[in-house]
């Protein structure tokens, strides 16, 4: 633990520190990044589950919880405050290189980001591959708007706060905390629209659990993230379009030659079981790469891998598939890639690595 007498300092716009009485207590350093959400979602009854996302400012969200501050000195800051429903690259590369910012400061212990439940999947493993440290990065954020019965945000600020302030949850990559539960950002996946017990990782499960604070973590990530990473924040400044098209019964290859005509370099297929799609759609497909365009197969399916060459000769179209990869996941991993390449064997073994 890093122990401090002195508030962590930072000139950041829309930044919220501790009360005076906290900058004295010898606790980590944890700065709350704030993108919107439900989290910070306001209703005007606490009994039905209409709300306007992204309300509340990181502020408040702070204040609501005094218990957290027993556990770390928070800094908040107010990146954006949105659903995140409209989550997109310029938000996301802001929040990276603030992130990267805070994380290389010597005083900072680690990071919350609260955020919409809609994407965070996207975004955690977005930041698992570009932040360059291996202090725990937490996102966190509920399913229930601050203003409800039984709402579900505090406890997972609090929860995070205490996996962030901890040496323990270093060299993990980023991280989902949420329903006292603590998900690694490649496995986790939104499996319910409306339930608190919403996230899950279906392929390979839980990485520790929490209890009102204290944590166990029961497995590690051997999949490459964060520090090993060759994608990098401080060297990304933009993302190339890539598109996901969901693969359905009675399927042509329209919407694949749209997105080639509307120029997306890179498309990935939720397809049908082992990412497979009709022959209209393979040949558009096949018609794609021809035209340069990078092709990932992954699967609509909620779990497994997708893997070459099985129903879909990969190697005469030259497709990529995802491996455990869902479509949004494989759109984030295709973007980063194709900041490096567009060579179908190296972004095929970028999904083998991360
Ligand atoms: N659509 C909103 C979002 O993802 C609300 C869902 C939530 O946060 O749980 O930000």
């Amino acid at each position: 633990m890093i122990l401090l007498t002195l508030s962590y300092v930072t000139n950041t716009r829309n930044v919220h520190s501790m009360s005076q009485s906290n900058l004295t207590k010898s606790l980590p350093n944890v700065i709350v990044m704030a993108t919107g959400g439900t989290i910070a979602g306001t209703a005007s009854a606490g009994d039905d589950g209409v709300y306007q996302a992204g309300e509340v400012p990181v502020s408040a969200l702070i204040d609501a919880v005094p218990e957290a501050s027993s556990l770390a000195n928070l800094t908040g800051i107010q990146i954006a405050s949105i659903g995140s429903q409209d989550m997109n690259d310029v938000v996301w590369m802001q929040l990276a290189k603030e992130l990267d910012k805070h994380l290389s400061n010597d005083s900072v212990s680690g990071a919350v980001i609260t955020h919409g439940t809609d994407t965070m999947e996207e975004t955690a493993f977005y930041l698992n591959l570009v932040v360059d440290s291996d202090k725990p990065v937490v996102l966190t954020g509920a399913m229930r708007p601050a203003t409800a019965l039984s709402a579900d945000g505090p406890l997972n600020l609090y929860n995070s706060v205490a996996v962030a302030a901890s040496e323990k949850a270093r060299g993990y990559g980023v991280l989902v905390v949420a329903n006292d539960s603590i998900h690694g950002a490649r496995e986790v996946v939104k499996t319910n629209t409306l339930s608190v017990q919403t996230f899950e990782s279906p392929n390979m499960g839980l990485l520790g659990a929490l209890h009102f604070g204290s944590f166990r973590m029961y497995r590690k990530p051997l999949k490459t993230h964060t520090t090993n990473s060759i994608f990098s924040i401080r060297s990304i400044e933009e993302l190339p379009r890539v598109v996901v098209i969901f693969a359905h019964s009675n399927m042509n290859g329209d919407l694949i030659r749209a997105a080639v005509e509307m120029g997306a370099k890179g498309i990935v297929l939720a397809g049908v079981g082992n990412g497979n799609a009709s022959k209209l759609a393979i040949a558009a497909m096949a018609e794609a790469r021809e035209q340069g365009v990078v092709i990932v197969r992954s699967t609509r399916s909620s779990s497994g891998a997708v893997l070459r060459n099985q129903e879909v000769d990969d190697d005469a179209n030259g497709f990529v598939v995802s491996d455990q990869l869902n479509p949004a996941k494989a759109r984030v991993l295709l973007q980063l890639g194709l900041t490096q390449t567009d060579d179908v064997k190296t972004i095929q073994e970028y999904f083998w690595t991360y």
